[in-house]
């Protein structure tokens, strides 16, 4: 047997493949375990309420552990014991157990003072509220007092060890308790303690405490698709009910999930649509659907079963979300109302068919002209007249295969993009070509609109053309494109890299080709991350690398990086008729203004549009332009 042969790994057993295949499947539950229920990281997002919320988690966590392992130690539970701490240990036990209360106490207050003084305009307060954070307060207190009146009647060397006791204990003699009579108060005190705990522990179902079972129960099953990843409606042609019309027909782990939903009003406070002023907010969508399910328990007729368009949602409701993903980002306790959207969409458009007159209209032009303009689909090349641009027919190579995209291929402004983009690539001397007829929309603004049939009809047709031709890999212009084709296209069987276009030429080095001597883009730029890109795809920094490589370092705007403020064109809502008075664009070209910046990059044809359209319509042409980072690469090009 040669050496080599014997540093071969053993062929793995089928039972070591299970196990594999069940830990992966297990690992990112446990990671979020312990990353979000114990770590807290998300809640901690936010400076106060996460500092809050920690010291109170941790406080009641810590006391409940140490208040079982009293309870364990009194034979209660025979044959479960646990010998009480003894020693040292003991002496632990008793300073881990006042620090744990102080811990509730410090985060109950500041609770407090956030409902009552601080009273930031996205949190709700109900009964609740008030009645979960009174008996959190009580059972420090009264525990302090009890042990107290233990130490007063003891008076044991140790002491010291329960400083909070102590000092109360202290406070009690001064104020004429005798050790005998601590005796008899410390039975009274310690009943009413257990008992104003088991009131906290009855009640968690029907209040708000019930979070303390589903959030973390919500944060362990949430499905674990890619962020930006919509689920696919399988054997679409058999399926009997599409999208959601009623609360019973969301899955028992979206049920869980409305239970979960601490109504903390991050999502909302995220929320482009609620900022803008719309009548929509992601909070209310889930709470809303939460009542419903909670009125329907133990009814013969439960509400549940019956459609939630009219009496809980108006028709127009889920139409004024951009899933732009900022509340699936802020949730604590990580629900996903954009998949409630896109079910109601989807129920609206292929059950009922009662949807916004320009959605049928936009998939309509979808579903004839194979792109959202309804431009016809012959006219698909015209971007590229004069540019020599290789179309790839089946059997043709290519290393990169250019996913043009409807909007650079039809809407004027974003040709020029395009264009911009070839030159780039043709400077660079990319060995690149497209699919030319042989491409269609990607089916994203369908599949956002609810129709799900033309999305996979596109995604198959796409594939298919793709099938045909060899390359090493997909580079697409639009952040949108590049979502479905990277995160969504692989649920049709497709393995190709995908690769938005700033992280393509970032990696082809493209600063060998510009030049110093090349027309740089003058005055103020910052750059505006499109939520497809960023938020969905985590790529923040390529943008900024190539605007470096400009000479362009850009200003960054308040609202950047994962917390970027979209630009109300996604989901579909680019095709919606709005009212003016909550435009989304309107309000995210007031943060570039804010800055003073005179040229707004982005990196994304819809981001581009929704940005040249505010500026139109508030007359700032001559102060202000929207540039696509293409466009001011191209200007640093080498003549
Ligand atoms: S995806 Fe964006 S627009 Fe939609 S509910 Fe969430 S924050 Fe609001
Ligand atoms: S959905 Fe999430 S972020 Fe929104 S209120 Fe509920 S728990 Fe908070």
């Amino acid at each position: 047997m040669t050496a080599q042969a014997t540093t071969q790994p053993a062929p793995a057993t089928p039972g070591t493949n299970r196990l594999q295949a069940a830990w992966a499947k297990a690992s990112p539950a446990i990671r979020d375990f312990f990353v979000h229920v114990l770590g807290q990281v998300r809640i901690l997002k936010k400076a106060y309420p996460g500092i809050m919320h920690f010291m109170i988690f941790w406080g009641v966590t810590i006391q409940v552990i140490g208040t079982v392992i009293n309870i364990l130690n009194m034979l209660l539970f025979f044959p479960w014991v646990i010998t009480f701490p003894r020693g040292t240990a003991y002496l632990y036990y008793e300073l881990i157990m006042d620090i744990a209360g102080v811990m509730i106490l410090l985060g109950v207050t500041m609770a407090f003072i956030r409902r009552l003084f601080i009273r930031p305009k996205y949190l709700e307060t109900r009964w609740d509220d008030y009645y979960a954070l009174s008996m959190l307060a009580l059972i420090p207190i009264i525990g302090f007092i009890t042990e107290a009146t233990r130490l007063l009647s003891a008076n044991p060397p140790w002491r010291a060890w329960s400083p909070i006791g102590n000092l109360v204990a202290n406070l009690l003699a001064a104020m004429g308790l005798t050790p005998v009579g601590a005796v008899q108060l410390h039975d009274i005190l310690f009943w009413t303690h257990a008992g104003v705990a088991l009131i906290l522990v009855a009640s968690i179902p029907f209040t708000k405490m019930r979070h303390l079972v589903n959030t973390p129960l919500n944060i362990i099953l949430h499905p674990r698709r890619k962020t930006g990843e919509i689920e696919k409606i399988k054997n679409i042609d058999e399926a009997e009910v599409l999208g959601v019309g009623k609360v019973s027909e969301f899955t028992s782990q979206q049920l869980l999930s409305f239970d979960a939903c601490l109504n903390c009003g991050r999502c909302e406070d995220a929320c482009p649509s609620t900022i803008s002023g719309m009548d929509y907010s992601p909070r209310t969508l889930i709470q809303r659907t939460r009542q419903r399910m909670v009125d329907s328990i133990g009814t013969s007729k439960p509400k549940s079963d019956e459609e939630i368009f009219g009496e809980v949602f108006t028709d127009s409701y889920a139409w004024q979300c951009t899933t732009c993903g900022a509340c699936i980002l802020r949730c604590p306790a990580m629900i996903n109302p954009v998949d409630e959207v896109v079910d109601m969409r989807r129920y609206q458009a292929l059950t009922s068919g009662k949807v916004p007159k320009s959605v049928a209209d936009s998939l309509r032009n979808i579903e004839r002209q194979g792109n959202p303009w309804g431009i016809p689909a012959q006219d698909r090349l015209n971007w590229s007249d004069g540019l020599n641009l290789r179309e790839l027919a089946p059997g043709d190579e290519a290393d990169v295969l250019y996913f043009v995209g409807c909007a650079s291929a039809f809407d004027d402004r974003n040709k020029k993009v395009a264009r911009s983009f070839v030159h780039l690539l043709q400077k660079a001397n990319v060995n690149f070509g497209v699919l030319g007829f042989d491409e269609t929309c990607c089916g994203e603004t369908a599949r956002r609109m609810g129709n799900e049939y033309l999305f996979q009809v596109f995604a198959e047709q796409n594939l298919e053309a793709m099938s045909k031709i060899k390359f090493n890999r997909i580079v697409t212009q639009c952040p949108h494109c590049f979502n479905t084709l990277k995160n969504e296209y692989p649920q049709f069987g497709s393995a190709y890299k995908v690769q938005h276009y700033t992280e393509f030429l970032l990696e082809l080095g493209l600063n060998q080709f510009l030049s110093p001597d090349g027309n740089k883009v003058e005055g103020r730029l910052t750059y505006h991350d499109s939520c497809y890109l960023g938020r969905y795809n985590q790529i923040y920094q390529a943008p900024r690398s190539l605007l470096k490589m400009a000479d362009m370092t850009p200003i960054e705007l308040p609202r950047m990086g994962e917390n970027s403020f979209c630009c109300g064109g996604g989901g579909g809502q680019m095709w919606l008729e709005t009212d003016p008075n909550t435009r989304i664009n309107h309000r995210r070209l007031g943060d570039a203004l804010e800055v003073k910046a005179d040229v707004v990059a982005t990196a994304c044809p819809y981001c581009l549009i929704m940005f040249d359209d505010a500026i139109r319509s508030k007359g700032l042409g001559e102060q202000l332009q929207v540039m696509d980072i293409a466009e001011v690469l191209e200007r640093r090009l080498a003549v």
